[in-house]
């Protein structure tokens, strides 16, 4: 794992940031979808509404047509289909839909505009029609003139003379009123209902009404008319929810990237750390260092923690380097020794004197122009003379050798000690030894743990500490953790220890009392 993708994986939650916008997204495709279906329905049912209106408007229109020339025609002079016929025809051919005008006197019919004169029962044509009634209307799936055609009847009785009247074959086609149905999408079909029959848009042949569907549609009655049209249109149609659920699925994936992203950009690591100097996220925490022999309390080495309000603590191995190669490691290291330095007057109170106080230095703060001004700010701000400060500085990092040695010459002339952190880890280790002016080392962790496992590190061991006897360094051993480990140390003359077997990290206040437990008061540490 890389350093960027470590801290990015830490500090930035990637995966609940997935989370959250996978959630939004899901929310989002449910209510976009349920508001644009509720507004589509709404859409479609005034578009059927509309519809409705405008063929019952038709319809009555071509009613009162149809019946103002019924009217006309059974005026005509009667009794006679010679002097009638020619009008018949003539209005026949100009009416919309008349197949035929039929005249009637007394239940017979004696003339029609398509065959001219005739005789024949109006019950023998359409055995359903009342002609006794003032209007009437029959559906009949054929008369005995074109069976099997459906056929619609219309009976039209002469006001002023009983068992009288015109009646009218018309044509059956739904083709009009489909018309005004081609603009809507939603549209399914027409049924029209007279009596127990009804024909339908879908159908060449008439249908009981009982047979119809029974859902999706709305009722229109044209006046007083005996029929009914049934205009069949779903609220919502496939194509509506298929239209609708795509758009919203574009639409969310759109939101949900949106948000990944702003999330991911707006919490990017060195926003993190920025925030986090501005908030107070960082503090610090104390380890004792104990002296080998006495194994008294002999100075501490100051940690620096981080307390991330919603991913809690992130380990210093991970923002430490994180910022050193972002270049973000000097705010951080100002801000650490600000903080150390305020803990120091507390902590003076029960340290020893000359106690060593040990603080990380990252080699590139050594190469920043700024170096100088922040020790002299940390010198001016700890406590005076009480204080053995000790710089640790890993050998990681530091290439420029010219500049790390006159910056450890100019650090000792300020009376600051420097130890070579994690010594051994690097492959440079014994060069330091013969180029810098050095007080101590720090004999990394991983060689105390194989003072117990019989590993082929613990002979390198031996020869390093044999080494610094020779060139009168100073050692502290670091990550002491058994009795063993520590008996080992002591023999092989390592001046210091630290380690959880004596204690873990502490705050300020805790070390305090530790130290108060364990040196029992002040004591003054002979350098
Ligand atoms: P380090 O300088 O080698 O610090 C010692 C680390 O070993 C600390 O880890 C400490 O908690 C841990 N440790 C101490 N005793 C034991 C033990 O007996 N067993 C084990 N397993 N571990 C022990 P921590 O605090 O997590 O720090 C990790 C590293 O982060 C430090 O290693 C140091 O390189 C860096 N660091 C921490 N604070 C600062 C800082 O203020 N500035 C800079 N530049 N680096 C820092
Ligand atoms: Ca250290
Ligand atoms: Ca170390």
């Amino acid at each position: 794992m890389g350093l960027k993708s470590a801290l990015t994986h830490t500090v930035l939650p990637r995966r609940s940031y997935l989370i959250k916008s996978l959630i939004a997204a899901t929310l989002l495709f449910f209510v976009f979808s349920a508001a644009t279906l509720y507004v589509i329905a709404l859409k479609n049912e005034q578009q059927q509404q509309l519809i409705g209106a405008r063929t019952a408007q038709f319809s009555a229109t071509y009613l009162q047509n149809l019946t103002d020339t019924m009217k006309r025609l059974s005026q005509l002079p009667g009794g006679s289909c010679d002097m009638a016929e020619d009008q018949l025809s003539r209005d026949a051919a100009l009416t919309l839909g008349v197949r035929d005008f039929l005249l009637v006197r007394d239940g017979l019919v004696y003339c029609s505009s398509a065959t001219g004169e005739m005789t024949l029962a109006v019950e023998d044509i359409f055995s359903g029609l009342d002609w006794h009634k003032p209007l009437d209307i029959q559906l009949e799936q054929g008369t005995s003139f074109v069976p099997n055609r459906p056929v619609i009847a219309i009976w039209y009785r002469d006001p002023d003379s009983e068992g009288s009247g015109v009646l009218a074959t018309l044509e059956l086609t739904l083709s009009p009123y489909m018309l005004f149905a081609q603009t809507d999408e939603g549209y399914h079909g027409f049924a029209l209902i007279i009596g127990d029959n009804a024909l339908t848009s879908h159908n060449t042949t008439l249908i009981a009404v009982k047979d119809l569907p029974h859902s999706h549609y709305s009722e229109i009655r044209v006046g007083d008319y005996p029929f009914t049209l049934r205009l069949y249109a779903p609220q919502i149609t496939g194509e509506n929810i298929r239209f609708t659920l795509l758009a919203a699925l574009l639409l969310s994936l759109m939101v949900g990237a949106l948000i990944y992203f702003t999330l991911v950009s707006r919490h990017s690591p060195e926003r993190e750390i920025m925030r986090a100097l501005r908030d107070g996220q960082f503090f610090v925490e104390y380890q004792p260092v104990m002296e080998t022999q006495s194994l008294k309390v002999a100075g501490l080495e100051a940690l620096m923690r981080w307390q991330h309000p919603f991913e809690g603590r992130i380990p210093p191995d991970i923002f430490i380097s994180y910022a050193e190669s972002q270049g973000m490691i000097v705010p951080l290291t100002q801000r650490m020794m600000q903080l150390a330095a305020e803990d120091a007057h507390r902590l003076q109170q029960v340290m020893p004197f000359k106690a060593k106080f040990g603080i990380n230095i990252s080699p590139h703060h050594m190469n920043k122009v700024s170096f100088r001004d922040d020790v002299m700010n940390f010198l001016s701000a700890m406590p005076e003379n009480h204080f053995q400060i000790v710089f640790e500085i890993t050998e990681r990092g530091m290439i420029d050798n010219e500049n790390a040695m006159r910056e450890f010459n100019w650090l000792r002339r300020q009376g600051i000690e420097i130890a070579i952190d994690d010594f051994g880890t690097g492959h440079s280790a014994l060069i330091y030894l013969e180029k810098f002016t050095l007080d101590y080392l720090k004999i990394d962790r991983g060689f105390v743990m194989s003072i117990d496992q019989n590993t082929l590190i613990a002979p390198v061991l031996d020869t390093v500490l044999k080494l610094t006897e020779e060139l009168k360094l100073k050692t502290v051993a670091e990550g002491v953790e058994t009795v063993q480990q520590a008996e080992y140390l002591r023999k092989h003359g390592v001046t210091l220890l630290q380690g959880y077997l004596y204690s873990k990290p502490l705050s300020a206040e805790e070390l305090m009392h530790f130290t108060v437990e364990v040196n029992g008061g002040n004591i003054v540490l002979e350098k």
